[in-house]
């Protein structure tokens, strides 16, 4: 799969709420990442880890309390009307609840006409309404016909018709197969694959489960707690994950075949709060490599000589 440049850049992005109390929240924290033109990065974690905050940073939903997002050259806080409508365009979002972003009173024609209009003319909404119902694999005889009568998995299809409607180069699929059935899944997941390739997309796909992005991903990039722990070519993350995180929620994921061991590193306790994190490493309360030292440093995210990216003082 070809990669580019990078077209999205974070640098040092946190995200506060504010929470009961007057006490911060941090969402999001310190993160640096890219996507580079033409890749299909996958974000994980747990949830409550900050992986929708730090996508809605990434297209202006969310205010930075710290750092920067780069589109293409320019720093996204910084785009007043026209910029800020092109760049709405350029990055398109993918919900996981495919029918609470479709509007229940109007059919999917009408759906897709409102997107189409964005920027192709009145005369190209017929043809591009029936282009697009074919690239998402739906028949045309759909635009006729209302969110509500479709299933789940078709619902997510519609959204992805709308979503490719305005001609994005880059897409940001938020769980966009958590709420289906495990069944479907995978159709979607390869729909998304197939339309990333041939449409030359660039794809941040955010899942909780490890499993839905390993084969979808080129890089993969591990959150916990709003912070990154490991990021590097997908291969290296499934194969030999280095972080301790990761080997947890690898080991997680089911053995197919009933003859190999799991060696299983279960993950134990909950999250801790956000509002109040741990010291040091965030991750440190539920590791099974942490002492005392990983009470008293934060680590960083640091290049190892494989490729790939580590906050880890033990790892
Ligand atoms: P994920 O997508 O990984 O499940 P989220 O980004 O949704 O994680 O949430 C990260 C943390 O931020 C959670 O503790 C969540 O409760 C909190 N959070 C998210 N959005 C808001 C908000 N608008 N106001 C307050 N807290 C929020
Ligand atoms: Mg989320």
């Amino acid at each position: 799969m070809s990669q580019g440049k990078s077209i999205l850049q974070a640098q040092n992005v946190s995200v506060e709420f504010k929470a009961q109390g007057g006490r911060v929240l941090k969402a999001v924290t310190n993160v640096n990442l890219e996507l580079h033109r033409g890749e299909v990065l996958g974000l994980v974690g747990e949830s409550g880890s900050g992986k929708t905050t730090l996508g809605r940073a990434l297209i202006r939903l969310a205010d930075l309390s710290n750092g920067t997002v780069h589109f293409d050259g320019s720093d996204i806080s910084t785009l007043r009307r026209n910029d800020l409508r092109a760049f709405r365009r350029r990055v398109q979002i993918v919900f996981q609840d495919p029918y609470g972003s479709l509007n229940p009173r109007m059919n999917v024609g009408a759906i897709l006409e409102e997107a189409i209009t964005l920027t192709d003319s009145k005369e190209a909404v017929d043809a591009r309404t029936v282009e697009l119902l074919d690239l998402v694999g739906l028949p045309t005889e759909s635009r006729s016909r209302f969110p509500h009568e479709f299933s789940g998995g078709q619902r997510q299809r519609i959204c992805i018709a709308r979503a490719l409607a305005v001609r994005p180069e880059v897409i940001i699929a938020d769980e966009p197969v958590a709420a289906l059935d495990v069944s479907i899944q995978a159709q979607i997941v390869n729909l998304l694959q197939d339309l990333q390739r041939d449409l030359k997309l660039t794809m941040l796909f955010i899942a909780h489960d490890l499993a839905v992005v390993r084969h979808i991903s080129d890089r993969i990039a591990v959150m916990y707690l709003g912070r990154i722990m490991e990021v590097g070519p997908a291969n290296q993350i499934v194969f030999s994950p280095a972080h301790p995180y990761t080997q947890a929620l690898l080991s997680a994921i089911p053995v197919p075949d009933p003859t190999v061991k799991p060696n299983r590193q279960i993950l134990e306790g909950e999250l801790p709060s956000p509002i109040d994190p741990p010291s040091g490493c965030v991750f440190r309360t539920r590791c099974p490599l942490a002492d005392a030292a990983c009470a008293k440093q934060i680590p960083l995210l640091e290049a190892r000589s494989d490729g790939r990216m580590v906050a880890c003082l033990k790892a």
